[in-house]
Formats: structure tokens, sequence, C-alpha cells
């Protein structure tokens, strides 16, 4: 069984802190850029820890501050291919049907759900079509 993620989110801090040491000389450099006003300041060393990564054109999506949290929630979850799916409660040991709650066919997984599923797919297109987008659903 893998490390829960917290675990994983510690243990990649971690390296990040020793990698950041390395480029920075000594764990005190570090400690001094994350000084407010003379006072160790702890947004400023998890700003510091953060990693950086290219911006991607669906963030507008996430930030957008109309949206309802729930909703940024929700959006957040499948983006990182989170949601509750029958594939991912099973890893984590809860029994339920696997069949497609949709169609009856096939597990339902975050791909089947998205891209797989004819009922879902066209669900999908129409939403798209209502929204304005003219694109296929593809993998
Ligand atoms: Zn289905």
């Amino acid at each position: 069984m893998s490390a829960s993620w917290v675990v994983r989110k510690i243990l990649t801090s971690r390296n990040q802190i020793q990698q950041q040491q390395q480029g920075t000389g000594s764990i005190h450099a570090l400690l001094e850029k994350a000084q407010y006003e003379g006072k160790f300041s702890i947004q400023k060393m998890y700003l510091l820890l953060l990693p950086a990564y290219p911006r991607v054109e669906w963030r507008h999506l996430t930030l957008h501050s109309k949206m309802h949290p729930r909703h940024k929630f929700t959006l957040w979850l499948a983006v990182r291919r989170r949601l509750a799916t029958v594939e991912r409660l099973q890893k984590f040991g809860i029994v339920v049907p696997p069949d497609c709650v949709f169609c009856g066919q096939g597990l339902e997984s975050f791909t089947h759900l998205y891209f797989a599923c004819h009922i879902t797919r066209g669900l999908w297109s129409r939403v798209c079509a209502w929204l304005g987008y003219q694109r296929q659903i593809q993998n």
C-alpha cells in the first residue's frame, strides 16, 4: 500500500528544503528569507517552499472569483483526478458496485465518466454546445 497523501507531501517538502539548502547554502539563509519585519513569517516560508509550476491556460477556471466554492473544489478534484469514483473507492477498500451508474457497462473510473461513457459523452457534448464550445469530447 502506498503512503498517504500527507506523508508523501511531507517527504516532498523535506526534499525541497534539502534542495533549497544546497542552493542557498544553509537553512539560515532560507530562514532569513522567510522573515518579515525582523520576525519569522510562516506565510513567507510557505510561499518560499511552494514549487514553481508553469502557468496553464485553464487556470482562470479555478481562479474565477464568482465561482461557487463547492464547484471550484469539485473542479479542482476533477483536474487532479481525485473525484470519488468507484475505481478510487475500491483502492481505499470500499466495496461498491463497480459498474458505471449511467450506462451500466465498464468500471466507473475518471476516464470512463468523462471520456468513454456514451451517455456522459452525450451529456458533455450538450453542455459544451450550450456554452458555445464547438469541439469533440476526446480522451
Ligand atoms: Zn458509463
